[in-house]
C-alpha cells in the first residue's frame, strides 16, 4: 500500500494533489484566494468588503464569480470549512485515490444554460452513473427497471408484462401524501419493502409515511432496460475534478477567499454593503424559532489493493446494515491507479460539530422553516441562497440555477 500511496495520479489530476483545492496565489492580481485551511489572518475579524459571501459551495462560488466578472464588484467569500467547493469538493486520499469526502456527487441536468455556464470552468467526463441494490443476499439492478423485474421473475420478460404486473401490484392512491403512499402507488408493497422502506428509515430516522412524497418519488421506475441511476440528458463529472473547477471559478482579481472563517465569529465586527448567505438559515437567526432538523452522515473509507472492488459505482443497502450505501467513486472518475477506495455511508443525527448535510423533507420541518423564511423575506441587504438557506434538498444544477437567478435579480436591483 505504501507504494500506491506514494504514486501520484497522472495528467491534469496532478493539479489538486492535496486536501481539496490548493491555493492560487494572488501575486499577479489583486485577489487573494486562500485554500487548504488557511485564513488571511485568523484574528482579523474586522473585515470590510463590498459583497460578503458566506459559503464557498456552488451557491457562493457562482455568485462570487458572476458579481466579480459581470458587475465588477469586489467579493469576499468566507467558508468555515478548510476548503472551497462546499459538499461537492473532491480530494486525493492518502493512497492517491480521488474521492468525494462529503458523499458522491454525480452531476446531472437537463439545463443547457447551466452546462454552458459551468463549462467555462471545466471540461467534462461523460459518465452514466449506475447503481445496484443488495438485498436478500444478492445484487439487484436499481432503480427498478425491466432487468430488475426479470431478476425477480427469474426469467426473461417484456415491457408489456412488467407494466401489467406493476398495475396489479400497485395500490391505487390518487394523490400520494407521503413517500410511503408514493412508492406503494408506483410499485406496490413487495418492492416497497424490498428496496425503499428500511433504506428510507435509516436515511431519515423517520418512517416514509412521515416524509414528503418527493423523497422516494424522485427515484424513477422504468419498464425499459434503461438502468442508469439518473434520467437527465447531461450526466458527467468535471474532468479535472470539482475542486479544480471551483478554483477556476474563484480565480478572479476581485474575489478574495478566506477558508476556515466562520461568519458567526466575524459577524459583529465585519462591514459589508451586501451579504450573500448560503449557510443554515436557522443559524443566521440564532435559532430563534428553534433549530431546524437536519440529518448528517459519517463516512468510513477503506482502501484496497485492487483496481476495483464493488460490482458497480454505488451499492445500496436497503436492509438491516447500519449503512445505506457503499460507493466506489473511482468507477466514475476514471482514474487509472491500481488501488481503490470504497466509502460506507452511515446516516446519523445532526449535532454540534457535525455537518448539516440534509434538511429533513417533512411537513413539520417545512412549517418551522417558513417562519425563518418570513424573516428572511423582510431582511434588507441580504440574499439567502443555496440548499441550507432555502432549507431544501437541491441537486447541484438546481443550486447553480438558483444562484444565477439571484444574480439576475441583483443586477437589476444594483444591491448595496
Ligand atoms: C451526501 C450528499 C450527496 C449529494 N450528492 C449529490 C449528487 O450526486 N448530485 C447532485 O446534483 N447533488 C448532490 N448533492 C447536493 C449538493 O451537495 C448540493 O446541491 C450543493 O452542494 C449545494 O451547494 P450550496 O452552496 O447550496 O451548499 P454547500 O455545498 O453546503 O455550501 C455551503 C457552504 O457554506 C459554508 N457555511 C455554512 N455556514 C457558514 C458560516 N457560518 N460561516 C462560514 N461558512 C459557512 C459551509 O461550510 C459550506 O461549505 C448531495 C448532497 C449531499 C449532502
Amino acid at each position: 500500500m505504501r507504494d500506491a500511496a506514494q504514486r501520484m495520479p497522472r495528467g491534469r489530476l496532478r493539479e489538486s494533489p492535496g486536501w481539496c483545492a490548493p491555493p492560487l496565489t494572488s501575486a499577479t492580481h489583486g485577489g487573494i484566494l486562500l485554500g487548504h485551511g488557511a485564513t488571511k489572518n485568523p484574528s482579523d475579524r474586522t473585515l470590510k468588503c463590498d459583497v460578503l459571501i458566506v459559503g464557498a459551495g456552488f451557491a457562493g462560488a457562482v455568485l462570487a464569480e458572476r458579481i466579480a466578472s459581470q458587475m465588477g464588484r469586489r467579493c469576499t467569500v468566507v467558508d468555515r470549512r478548510d476548503h472551497i467547493g462546499g459538499n461537492a469538493f473532491d480530494r486525493y486520499d492518502g493512497a492517491g485515490v480521488l474521492i468525494h469526502p462529503c458523499g458522491p456527487h454525480y452531476f446531472h441536468t437537463n439545463s443547457d444554460r447551466i452546462v454552458e455556464y459551468l463549462s467555462q470552468f471545466t471540461d467534462w467526463r461523460p459518465v452514466e452513473f449506475r447503481v445496484l441494490s443488495y438485498a436478500g443476499g444478492r445484487y439487484w439492478q436499481f432503480p427498478i427497471n425491466l432487468n430488475t423485474f426479470e431478476q425477480i421473475l427469474g426469467r426473461p420478460s417484456t415491457p408489456g408484462e412488467m407494466e401489467a404486473t406493476l398495475a396489479r401490484w400497485r395500490i391505487p392512491i390518487e394523490n400520494p401524501k407521503n413517500s410511503e403512499e408514493m412508492i406503494l402507488s408506483q410499485v406496490g408493497p413487495r418492492l416497497y419493502e424490498m428496496f425503499f422502506k428500511k433504506y428510507t428509515r435509516k436515511q431519515w430516522r423517520r418512517d416514509p409515511s412521515e416524509l414528503d412524497p418527493a423523497v422516494c418519488g424522485r427515484i424513477p421506475v422504468r419498464t425499459t432496460r434503461d438502468d442508469r441511476y439518473l434520467s437527465d440528458r447531461f450526466q458527467a463529472l468535471p474532468r479535472d475534478g470539482y475542486a479544480t473547477m471551483f478554483r477556476r471559478m474563484l480565480d478572479h482579481p476581485l474575489i478574495e477567499v478566506r477558508t476556515g472563517v466562520d461568519f458567526r465569529d466575524i459577524r459583529s465586527a465585519a462591514k459589508w454593503n451586501h451579504l450573500i448567505y448560503t449557510g443554515p438559515i436557522d443559524e443566521y437567526y440564532g435559532h430563534v424559532f428553534g433549530p431546524l432538523p437536519y440529518r448528517t452522515l459519517r463516512f468510513e473509507n477503506e482502501t484496497l489493493a485492487e483496481e476495483f472492488h464493488l460490482p458497480a459505482m454505488q451499492v445500496n443497502y436497503p436492509g438491516d446494515e447500519p449503512f445505506t450505501r457503499v460507493v466506489e467513486i473511482k468507477r466514475a472518475t476514471g482514474q487509472k491507479i491500481p488501488v481503490t477506495t470504497i466509502v460506507r455511508e452511515f446516516p446519523e443525527d445532526y449535532g454540534p460539530g457535525k455537518e448539516p448535510y440534509y434538511p429533513v423533507p417533512a411537513s413539520d420541518a417545512r412549517a418551522q422553516y417558513l417562519r425563518y423564511a418570513d424573516l428572511a423575506a423582510r431582511e434588507p441587504g441580504v440574499s439567502f441562497v443555496g440548499r441550507l438557506a432555502a432549507y431544501r434538498y437541491c441537486n447541484m444544477d438546481q443550486v447553480v440555477g438558483m444562484a444565477l437567478a439571484e444574480f439576475d435579480g441583483l443586477k437589476e436591483r444594483k444591491p448595496g
